[in-house]
């Protein structure tokens, strides 16, 4: 059922659980919730908005002969720097296997080899072949498309396409419902949905910069939402860089994915030198912060970054890598002969909403699965193809866990105290946000541009008419605010003024929006200088 059939207005009382978010954690979750009745909300319409069906590389897990989900475990861990819950990193791979074969069930064709064994490939910094794969680098479309086609068919699951989740409705530290709005027209009247079951799958927050390979809806408004009702905010200052953004003028940027590199392309610059090489033993297939802050210096240093599958892959690139080709020769470049311009892009967030193993967020009712969510599963950088997978793990617990307790009537008044009028989003502003966070919050950090972007963003948050442009200061905030406060290096953090990673800082960061007005207000001109309150707990 969808809301195609139905006029959307006023408000909605349900039994339902609600979940926020049509990707791979939100669409997974409903799935495994039938036969109980749910109700999925997508910004987009399904199969479209969600980074789910751009991944190309595919799903970490140990199936393979010979690899375990403790050697899994062990390569998440040396990744995440210091901060990797080891203990969730090792459930994570021991659940992999079985849910993959719950993918298989929902129809997703993984490729095989020739004994009919689910053949598996070779990414960065993971010690075995262990990436289930689609046709090359289609595996987000094939998942995708699997589970839409399951969802559309399950009788259980309403979807209503095209509405924004804009606020969480709250009572004390108990989430009872949300307020959405059309997608495409904001200052059209909101709508109350009442639910005591509440799941944001909402994605990531990569849309937040200007260079980026996520879509226009992963603009961190879910996190937004969630810390605005007070939830507690996990390690949001980790963002990945993808080293091998494309850069042929899109805005997302197409990516080249990491398997290209896995398959022998290199890392040249302009005078055609691989300049990998000497920043690390593992040069190309180093861990990806490395590779992107080898590619930023390049660029930086006027020499230029191009990805060269001339080689590695020659003839052979169109049919092994056709989303990478096409999107080249889109651009006019032909990568089976030439090199693809790159540059690294804002691409997957470490950090998000604090849950514990079960999903569960910090405020009764609301549970978090997916990119929008820290499980501790990724520590301060995530091993490459390990957040499909723990979008699929999370997304089941989530499942289960609501299964498994009792869910109280909504009640029959909402909260009315959100805004339910909207102003128009002013022109230039989200461009000026996203360009700061690329700017003042990307790859190379520093005390005084942190500082600069805090207190900008504190500023529009304050003061914005606009509750998307609000939602999107908020998480911007969140992440500008505890970059500021960690005062060393670590993972994909990286602050040239704080260059040495500190082992008394070895613990994740703990924060809330309450926490970052506080940085705020310490680093603003007019506001009584105080030293802010530390938010790393
Ligand atoms: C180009 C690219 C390639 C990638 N390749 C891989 C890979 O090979 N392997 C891997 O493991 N990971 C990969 N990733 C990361 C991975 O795709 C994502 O982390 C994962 O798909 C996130 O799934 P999700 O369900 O949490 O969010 P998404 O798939 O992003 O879905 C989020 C959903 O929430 C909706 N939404 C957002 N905000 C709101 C709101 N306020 N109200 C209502 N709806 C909302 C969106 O419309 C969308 O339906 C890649 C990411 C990108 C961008």
């Amino acid at each position: 059922m969808s809301n195609k059939d139905h006029d959307l207005s006023g408000s909605i009382i349900t039994n339902d659980v609600v979940i926020v978010g049509g990707g791979l954690a939100g669409l997974f979750c409903a799935l495994k919730l039938a036969p109980r009745p749910v109700t999925v909300i997508s910004a987009a319409p399904l199969g479209q908005g969600a980074s789910t069906a751009w991944a190309q590389g595919g799903i970490a897990a140990a199936v393979a002969e010979g690899d375990s989900a403790e050697a899994h475990a062990t390569d998440t861990i040396a990744v995440g720097a210091g901060l990797v819950d080891e203990t969730i990193a090792l459930g994570l791979a021991r659940e992999a296997g079985a849910r993959i074969h719950d993918l298989l069930r929902y129809g997703v064709p993984f490729d095989r080899d020739l004994e009919g064994r689910l053949a598996v490939a070779q990414e960065a910094a993971h010690s075995a072949r262990r990436i289930v794969h689609v046709r090359g680098d289609m595996a987000g479309k094939a998942i995708i498309s699997a589970l839409i086609e399951a969802v559309r068919r399950a009788p259980s699951i309403r979807v209503i396409e095209g509405y924004v989740a804009e606020a969480l409705l709250t009572e004390d530290d108990t989430v009872t419902g949300l307020q959405l709005r059309k997608a495409d027209d904001a200052t059209a009247k909101p709508l109350t949905v009442a639910s005591r079951a509440v799941v944001l799958a909402t994605g990531g927050i990569g849309h937040l910069y200007a260079v980026t390979t996520n879509p226009l809806e992963a603009s961190g408004l879910g996190l937004a939402i969630a810390a605005r009702a007070g939830a507690v905010i996990a390690d949001p200052e980790f963002v990945q860089f993808h080293p091998t953004g494309i850069m042929v003028g899109r805005d997302p940027a197409p990516l080249a994915t990491e398997a290209l590199r896995g398959e022998g392309a290199t890392l040249i610059n302009d005078r055609g030198e691989r300049f990998m090489q000497a920043r690390h033993p593992l040069a190309e297939l180093a861990p990806r912060d490395i590779v992107a802050r080898g590619v930023f210096a390049e660029i930086a240093a006027g020499h230029g970054a191009f990805l060269d599958a001339t080689k590695a892959l020659g003839v052979h690139f169109a049919e092994k890598f056709p989303t990478v080709y096409a999107s080249c020769l889109a651009a006019g470049i032909d990568p089976a002969r030439q090199p693809i311009p790159v540059a690294p892009a804002a691409h997957y967030h470490m950090g998000g909403i604090s849950v514990d193993a079960h999903g569960r967020t910090s405020l009764k009712g609301l549970w978090a699965g997916g990119e929008v969510s820290s499980t501790g599963a990724h520590g301060a950088n995530r091993l490459a193809s390990n957040s499909l997978l723990e979008a699929v793990v999370y997304a089941a617990r989530i499942a289960e866990d609501i299964g498994g307790s009792t869910i109280a009537a909504p009640g029959r008044s909402l909260q009315t105290s959100i805004a339910p009028r909207n102003g128009a989003m002013p022109p230039l502003s989200e461009q000026n946000l996203r360009a700061m966070m690329t700017s003042h919050v990307g790859v190379i950090r520093d005390s005084e541009r942190l500082a600069e972007a805090v207190r900008a963003f504190s500023a529009i948050e304050r003061d914005a008419g606009n509750i998307a442009l609000r939602n999107m200061a908020t998480t911007a905030l969140l992440v500008a605010a505890s970059a500021w406060s960690r005062r060393e290096s670590r993972g994909a953090h990286c602050r040239i003024d704080y260059a040495i990673e500190k082992p008394a800082l070895a613990r994740r960061t703990m924060t809330t929006l309450v926490a970052a007005w506080d940085v705020a207000a310490s680093l603003s001109e007019r506001a009584p200088l105080r030293s802010a309150q530390p938010i790393i707990a």
